[in-house]
C-alpha cells in the first residue's frame, strides 16, 4: 500500500511573523541546520520525500547551496508560496497569480527544479488559489487539511499570538471550521476554470478526523510518549482498514530543540530537545515503513493520474475557506 511523504520547509521566520514577532523582520533562518539533519535521516532509511519550499528562502544568497541539496539528494520539490502568508486564499487573483509565480521562478532559480506540486500556506485554499494553480499548469494541490481541529487551534492562536487590532481580526479567518472534517481524504480531481487539478488531501485521521502529523505526535509525546505512538500506530491500521493511502506531513520543528529554533516556546512540543524528537519520530517511520511503500507526492499523484475510478468533483468553499496551522 502506498503512502506519500512531503516536508513543509517554514523557516524560522516564518512562524515568528505568524506569532507577531518584529524578529520576523531579518528573516532569521535555521535552515543551514534543519536541511542537513533531515537528509541524512531519510538517507540512512533510503527515504525519498516532497520539500515544499518558500520562495522568500530562495531568494537568500545564503541559503542558496543548502536548497541545492534537496533535490541532488533525490528529493522532489514543491511550491509552498512566495511569502508564507497563511492568509492566502484572502487575496485576489492576480495577488495569487503573482505570489505562485514568484514563488516558483525563485524555486527554478535556487534549486534548479520547476515545481509542479503546491500547498498552501497554512493549508489555505480557494477558488482562486486553484484557478491560479490550472492556469500555471501545475499537476496537483496538497492544501486540504480535513480536521476537525480547525476551531480549538484557532482559539489557541489567538490567545498566544502577540498581533492586535486589524491584523488579529483578519487571522480569526484561519485555522476553518469543523466542517472541514467532512471533506474527503482521498485523492481526487477538482474542476476549476476549464481545466483540472488533482487534489492529494493531507490525511487525518480516518475514523476521528483528528490530526497525525508529526509535530502533533510531538506535541502528544511531552504528556505521554507510549499514547502518542499507539495513536500514530492506531491511525496507520485505520488507514490500511478503510484503505486510506497516508499523505504523511512534516515540518523541520519535529527535528530541531529549542536553542536551535530561539524564541519559539510559544510553539507546541517546543519544550522537547531535538534528540528526544528524534526518537520519536524514528519509531513513527519504522511503523510507517513497515506498513507502507513510502515515496513523495508527485510519485505518488503520478500513479494516482493512471487509476480509472478517480473522482472529479467541484470545488466547495463554504463562507470562511479552509486555512490554518
Ligand atoms: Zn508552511
Amino acid at each position: 500500500v502506498l503512502a506519500s511523504l512531503s516536508v513543509d520547509l517554514d523557516d524560522l521566520w516564518s512562524y515568528l511573523r505568524v506569532h507577531g514577532d518584529p524578529r520576523w523582520e531579518s528573516l532569521p533562518s535555521y535552515l543551514h541546520v534543519v536541511v542537513p539533519r533531515v537528509l541524512e535521516r531519510f538517507s540512512v532509511r533510503s527515504l525519498s520525500a516532497t520539500f515544499f519550499l518558500v520562495g522568500q528562502d530562495c531568494e537568500v544568497a545564503e541559503n542558496a547551496s543548502v536548497l541545492a541539496s534537496i533535490p541532488r539528494a533525490g528529493h522532489e520539490i514543491g511550491n509552498h508560496s512566495f511569502h508564507h502568508e497563511t492568509w492566502l486564499h484572502l487575496k485576489s487573483l492576480d495577488e495569487i497569480r503573482t505570489e505562485v509565480r514568484r514563488a516558483e521562478n525563485a524555486i527554478h532559480t535556487a534549486t534548479g527544479v520547476r515545481p509542479s506540486g503546491f500547498r498552501g500556506p497554512g493549508y489555505s485554499l480557494s477558488r482562486n488559489v486553484l484557478r491560479a494553480l490550472v492556469e500555471a499548469g501545475y499537476h496537483f494541490d496538497a492544501s486540504t487539511f480535513p480536521s476537525v481541529i480547525g476551531p480549538l487551534a484557532r482559539a489557541y492562536y489567538l490567545a498566544t499570538t502577540k498581533l492586535e487590532g486589524e491584523e488579529r481580526e483578519r487571522r480569526k479567518a484561519l485555522f476553518g471550521t469543523w466542517r472541514d472534517g467532512l471533506k474527503p481524504l482521498a485523492p481526487h480531481r477538482l474542476l476549476v476554470h476549464g481545466g483540472a487539478i488533482l487534489e492529494l488531501p493531507v490525511t487525518t485521521h480516518p475514523d476521528f478526523r483528528t490530526p497525525f502529523h508529526m509535530s502533533y505526535i510531538i506535541y502528544v509525546a511531552g504528556f505521554s510518549r507510549v499514547a502518542a505512538l499507539a495513536y500514530w500506530r492506531n491511525a496507520l491500521s485505520a488507514c490500511l482498514r478503510l484503505g486510506v493511502e497516508p499523505s504523511v506531513l512534516l515540518h523541520p520543528l519535529d527535528f530541531l530543540g529549542p536553542e536551535e529554533a530561539p524564541n519559539l516556546s510559544f510553539f507546541p512540543g517546543m519544550g522537547m530537545p531535538a534528540s528526544r524528537k528524534l526518537e520519536i519520530l524514528s519509531a513513527c517511520l519504522d511503523a510507517l515503513q513497515d506498513r507502507f511503500e513510502v515515496v513523495p507526492i508527485g510519485r505518488y499523484a503520478a500513479r494516482v493520474m493512471q487509476r480509472p475510478d478517480l473522482r472529479s468533483e467541484e470545488p466547495k468553499f463554504a463562507g470562511v475557506a479552509a486555512g490554518g496551522g
